[in-house]
């Protein structure tokens, strides 16, 4: 049994923590909203009251937080991880975060001794519910090993992406092709309509053709063709429009900072700008469908 602190009990943090608890660990919990809260001390964790009260004696500090400033806040000052944790500990971001913020957290964690590693996760909420997320590990070598036993009760596969930082980087680059295939379920869906193909049979089409994807199978944005689609449900979320849109403006960040064009990924973000605009930042980015078509009735 190992001890885990767990910063961030959203949608995300709460199924996973569940999951360590149910593999038989002990977890000590934080979080700043009372609902996440009390979930997550209803599925056996125990909720700590600061970072230093979940870090006492543990021998993991997983984070699953927003964006790259809510890390950077829980690990910097006399309140954070860096002022508490020691060397015996690992240190686990699964967020998915900024490549600056990840290398800053690797850096200011090797100078103080403290072993780190950025571990984003790929599944959303079903897969963390089920245990079955993808994890990208990054970080030095000899930390690999442990770092998979520690997240092996949540996920179905932990792969080393690389060294420091490169857990984030394969993150980034995976949900850009996730969008952009998104948008393209979006456009050949209402073409195929519009030419007269019968949706239900041009599904099937693309599923044996070269034009599958993992959005197609999953996310299709038409109603009453895959079950998972959200467009079943009028476009609650599953993965919500600013998320969508915050994993593609991750991506064109890297791409200005690594002197990449990255027009598909450019056009995916401004249309879910168009969504926001719109106040629809809270539902699901299959609706990106929706200003395809004239008047934008979907
Ligand atoms: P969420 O907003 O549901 O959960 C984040 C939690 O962090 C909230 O409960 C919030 O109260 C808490 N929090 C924020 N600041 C805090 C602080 N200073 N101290 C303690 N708690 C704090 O978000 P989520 O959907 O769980 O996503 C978490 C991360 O996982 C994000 O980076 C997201 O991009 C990524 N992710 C999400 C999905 C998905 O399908 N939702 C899939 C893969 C990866």
């Amino acid at each position: 049994m190992s001890v885990y602190a767990w910063i961030g009990l959203g949608n995300m943090g709460g199924p996973m923590s569940a999951n360590l608890v149910a593999a038989g660990h002990e977890v000590r919990g934080v979080d700043l909203n009372e609902q996440a809260r009390a979930a997550a001390a209803g599925a056996g964790v125990h909720l700590a009251d600061s970072v230093a009260q979940a870090l006492a004696g543990a021998d993991a500090v997983i984070t699953m937080l927003p964006k790259g400033q809510h890390v950077r806040a829980v690990y910097e000052g006399p309140e954070g991880i860096w002022a508490h944790a020691t060397e015996s500990m690992m240190l686990l971001d699964c967020s998915t975060v900024d490549i600056e913020t990840s290398r800053y957290i690797h850096e200011q964690s090797a100078a103080r001794g403290l072993k780190f590693v950025d571990a984003p996760v790929s599944g959303g909420i079903s897969g963390a519910a089920a245990g079955s997320l993808a994890i990208m590990l990054g970080g030095a070598p000899e930390l690999m090993e442990r770092a998979g036993e520690l997240v092996a009760p949540m996920s179905a596969r932990a792969i080393v992406a690389g060294g420091p930082s490169m857990g984030i980087a394969a993150k980034i680059c995976n949900n850009m092709m996730l969008f952009i295939d998104l948008m393209a379920s979006a456009e050949g869906s209402q073409l195929a309509e519009k030419l007269g193909l019968d949706p239900q049979v041009f599904w099937e089409i693309v599923s044996v053709s070269s034009g599958r994807s993992w959005a197609q199978q999953t996310w299709y944005p038409v109603p009453g063709i895959v079950d998972t689609a959200a467009a079943n449900n009028n476009f609650e979320a599953t993965f919500r429009v600013d998320l969508a849109r915050k994993d593609v403006g991750l991506a064109l960040d890297a791409g200005t900072m690594s002197g990449i064009c990255l027009p598909a990924a450019q056009l995916v973000s401004k249309h879910f700008d168009e969504l926001i605009s719109e106040g629809l930042e809270d539902k699901d980015c299959s609706l990106i469908v929706k200003n395809l078509v004239p008047g934008g009735q979907v």
